[in-house]
């Protein structure tokens, strides 16, 4: 059996050694979910909340070792990988009071002899395929929801969050749900396109805009319920009248938290030249008192960057704007090894001609350009190919609501960001997705709607 090794974004050092899965037993795995389906999906909604309850529990209980985990192999700061577990938490709250009525199927017509109904019934046997940035989230965004509503889920953690996928599910596993209905299967890319060959019923798949395109590709011709939710190049605008260094202290933080790597980190600011210098002076400022340390220090604000091949990206970005005229204020290299550093960066006289502009960053590097006015703003917010976030820094909610009404994306802030809520769908626009998770409609989509005609007996 090969094996998955796991090591520390931050310094390099094997963390875990663990069995990787393989085709066969990616198979198997498959079968088994299949023939455990119907009976999970048969016993009453009840038992399956109970079941998220008590994994919320355990959450709980063991946050401390299980925010060590993820901290040993992400690279995320320790306080953040806290934020991350207790962030959870009102996302699980939602599920559980949400499930049940979400399913609930619904009358729509009784004239007495003919009744008419909505049934939401399992899709059956989903894939979770799931990115590493926040693996708690993205992974129990799918699982929890996916599970309540009866299916078997059989998910692949990424190889860079595998320890903290096998540690949801054995805590699912422990809560109640039965081992053949939920599997974690270790390994890398292969081992997603292996379980791709599988007859499932629905793929759900976090990560980057091109492995999507692959996912994509690989289901065509297969009629394969398909969620894919994708980066973003995620602008956001401050106005003239907006107070430009609460704004910059918010999107400093925007920017540069969870070390840039969130699909909402801010990617691109577009400030009014009435404010844009005093906005910089503030922004720069908030930037340097970013501490960059050890991830398991306690002050630490910036840590790994999670994936060695997004130095490359980074570096290429910033030359290429610094090439075309940007003007480099902090940042801009890699730091020294072993494992994977890259400080906080500040670039501003950017414009579209520059892939900072126009590709996720994802990491901490941000640039910020000067803007003529809300048409100029609205015009370069839209110009991009990805639309998942958007926001607008202004006092005028008018204004905000005008403007946010224009941008192409899935979700639009006023005077914040960087912020996802269980009550309101996840989705992007364009090359940032389809489907969507969170809200109601994200416990909805693990189902399919079943349309009953009924005619009582004369
Ligand atoms: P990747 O696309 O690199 O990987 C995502 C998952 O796909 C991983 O589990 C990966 O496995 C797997 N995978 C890779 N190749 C294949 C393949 N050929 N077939 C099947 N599965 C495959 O993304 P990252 O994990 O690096 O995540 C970062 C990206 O995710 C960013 O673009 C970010 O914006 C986006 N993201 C979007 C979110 C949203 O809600 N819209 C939320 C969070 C992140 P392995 O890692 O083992 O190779």
């Amino acid at each position: 059996m090969s094996e998955l090794l796991v090591h520390n974004p931050y310094d390099g050092t094997l963390v875990a050694r663990l069995a990787a899965d393989d085709a066969a037993s990616v198979a198997a795995r498959a079968a088994a979910a299949r023939a455990a389906q119907p009976a999970w999906a048969a016993r009453p909604m009840a038992e399956r909340l109970a079941a998220i309850g008590r994994f919320r529990a355990a959450v709980v209980a063991q946050l401390e070792a299980l925010a060590a985990t993820l901290t040993s192999e992400v690279g995320k700061p320790i306080a953040q990988s806290r934020n991350e577990l207790n962030g959870l938490l009102p996302r699980l709250d939602f599920f559980l009071e949400q499930g049940e009525g979400a399913v609930r199927a619904e009358r729509v017509f009784d004239d007495g002899a003919m009744r008419e109904e909505i049934g939401h019934v399992p899709l059956g046997v989903v894939a979770n395929i799931s990115a590493w940035n926040y693996p708690w989230f993205v992974g129990c965004n799918v699982l929890v929801p996916a599970l309540l509503t009866g299916n078997a889920v059989l998910y692949k953690p990424s190889e860079h969050a595998a320890l903290t996928g096998q540690a949801i599910t054995r805590l699912l596993h422990e809560a109640g749900v039965p081992a053949e209905v939920l599997h974690c299967l270790v390994g890398a890319g292969a081992v997603g396109q292996a379980l791709l060959a599988q007859p499932i019923d629905g793929l759900f798949f976090t990560g980057s805009h091109a492995t999507g395109q692959r996912i994509a590709q690989a289901l065509a011709g297969r009629f394969v319920k398909l969620q894919l939710e994708l980066g973003g190049k995620d602008p956001t605008y401050v106005r003239a009248d907006a107070d430009p260094a609460a704004a910059a202290e918010s999107l400093a933080d925007g920017a540069m938290y969870n070390t840039g790597q969130s699909c909402c980190s801010v990617e691109r600011i577009y400030v009014h030249e009435a404010v844009h210098d005093v906005f910089v002076d503030r922004f720069l400022a908030t930037v340097a008192g970013f501490r960059a340390g050890p991830p398991t220090d306690e002050g630490t604000y910036i840590g790994a960057i999670t994936r060695a091949p997004q130095l490359d990206v980074l570096e290429a970005q910033v030359a290429d704007a610094v090439a075309k005229g940007a003007t480099l204020h902090c940042g801009g290299r890699r730091g020294p090894g072993p494992g994977n550093h890259f400080p906080p960066t500040v670039l501003t006289g950017v414009d579209h001609s520059m892939e900072l502009m126009r590709e996720e960053s994802f990491g901490p590097v941000i640039g910020i350009q000067k803007v003529s006015g809300d048409e100029e703003a609205v015009a370069l917010m839209n110009d991009t190919r990805y639309g998942l976030t958007a926001g607008v820094y202004t006092r005028d909610e008018a204004a905000a609501r005008a403007l946010l009404a224009r941008v192409n994306a899935g979700t639009v802030y006023w005077n914040c960001c960087d912020r996802v809520s269980p009550r309101l769908p996840w989705s992007g626009v364009g090359d940032s997705g389809v489907g969507l998770t969170l809200s109601v409609e994200g416990i909805r989509t693990f189902t399919r709607p079943k349309a009953w005609h009924l005619r009582s007996p004369r």
